[in-house]
């Protein structure tokens, strides 16, 4: 029996199940019984049921126009958790995450998804929005995308200068890595205002420092960000005051040059 008219049997049952296929991960809602355990065990490794709320809210989300709300309450945006425990990357303190991480972050997380909501941004991913959007959206949207990034910046996994082909692209760029360090640090300290340090890979696969005001984010400029750095206030005000300098230098004992290799390819 093929694939449709697997599906013309599902679709002939239950209202209150829904039926997800691995792999594909396709959802199906069905109207009526519970279907037999006989037809089940045709295919006993493809189907697999949800408890009923689940299925109830799938349909809705189908099926009716209040449902599309709850469909985009689903696919809605979420504050990754970070990568490393609160207290694993001092001098940066639990403190300032509480507030970076659970206050910051959170709060963009949620404006997007209120000013998405009902737009041509529903559902779409957060890279597409980044680039895609303008004003409010775009602005908590890239905030959004940055600081899940910055988190991935962090984290120290023992090393203190990248290696392979991204350590090969700095020396060629820089001369060293202390010739790195030093611009990004003079980049990201005399930024004005609010905003990120990066180190980018243009088009054309050579690197580059950007400094990216507000919420700016190299994407927008088709470039592909390997490593950032939050020189917003609120990254360091509770631990270092007013010492943006002494933060930039602490970053670099935190980095993790796993993800800025693993971004540069
Ligand atoms: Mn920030």
């Amino acid at each position: 029996m093929g694939e449709s008219s697997r599906e013309e049997r599902i679709r002939l049952w239950g209202v209150g199940h829904l039926f997800i296929i691995p792999g594909s991960g396709r959802r199906m809602c069905a109207r009526g019984p519970r279907p037999p355990l006989a037809a089940l065990r045709t295919e006993p490794r493809e189907l697999h049921e949800t408890p009923r709320e689940t299925a109830a809210l799938a349909f809705w989300s189908q099926w009716t126009g209040a449902g599309r709300q709850r469909k985009h309450k689903l696919m809605a945006f979420t504050l990754p958790e970070l990568p490393f425990s609160a207290d694993a990357i001092a001098p940066i303190s639990a403190e300032t995450l509480e507030f970076h991480h659970g206050k910051h972050h959170n709060a963009y997380v949620t404006n997007l998804n209120k000013l998405v909501e009902g737009t041509e941004f529903a559902g779409a991913s957060l890279e597409d929005v980044v680039k895609k959007s303008s004003g409010g959206v775009f602005n908590n949207a890239a905030q959004h995308y940055n600081h899940s990034f910055y988190w991935n910046c962090l984290g120290a996994q023992g090393r203190k200068a990248p290696g392979g082909a991204l350590g090969k692209a700095i020396d060629g760029k820089w001369g060293s890595f202390e010739g790195f360090v030093s611009e990004f640090s003079t980049k990201a300290a005399t930024l004005f205002g609010s905003g990120w340090a990066w180190l980018v890979k243009n088009a054309d696969g050579s690197l580059d420092i950007t400094q990216e005001p507000n919420a700016g984010c190299p994407l927008t400029s088709g470039k592909t960000p390997l490593l950032t750095c939050d020189v917003w206030e609120h990254a360091y005000y509770v631990d270092f005051r007013n010492a943006r300098p002494k933060y930039v230098e602490a970053f670099w004992g935190l980095v993790n040059w796993d993800f800025a290799e693993k971004n540069f390819g």
